[in-house]
């Protein structure tokens, strides 16, 4: 199975869930106990879950603001 590894930049991030909506995973999530300078609560990875990634990539490709990257290994 493919490996990767996703960083989001936290600040752009406007909350709109499509990324852990869509991760075959189900590792990613909003952080609730995190308010970003935009006012949101950014996503981020699970706490635990960072080495199920799979780097399929398609949470970055969803996310309309270009938070997410996405390395793959
Ligand atoms: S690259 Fe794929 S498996 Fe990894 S966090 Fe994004 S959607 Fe989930
Ligand atoms: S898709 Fe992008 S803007 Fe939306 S919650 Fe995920 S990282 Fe944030």
């Amino acid at each position: 199975m493919a490996k990767g590894r996703v960083a989001f930049d936290r600040d752009l991030c406007k909350g709109c869930g499509l990324c852990v909506s869509v991760c075959p995973e189900h590792m990613l999530e909003l952080d609730t106990a995190t308010i970003n300078r935009k006012g949101y609560h950014p996503a981020h990875v699970v706490e635990g879950r960072e080495d199920d990634c799979i780097g399929c990539a398609l949470c970055a490709v969803m996310c309309p603001d270009q938070v997410i990257t996405v390395e793959k290994f």
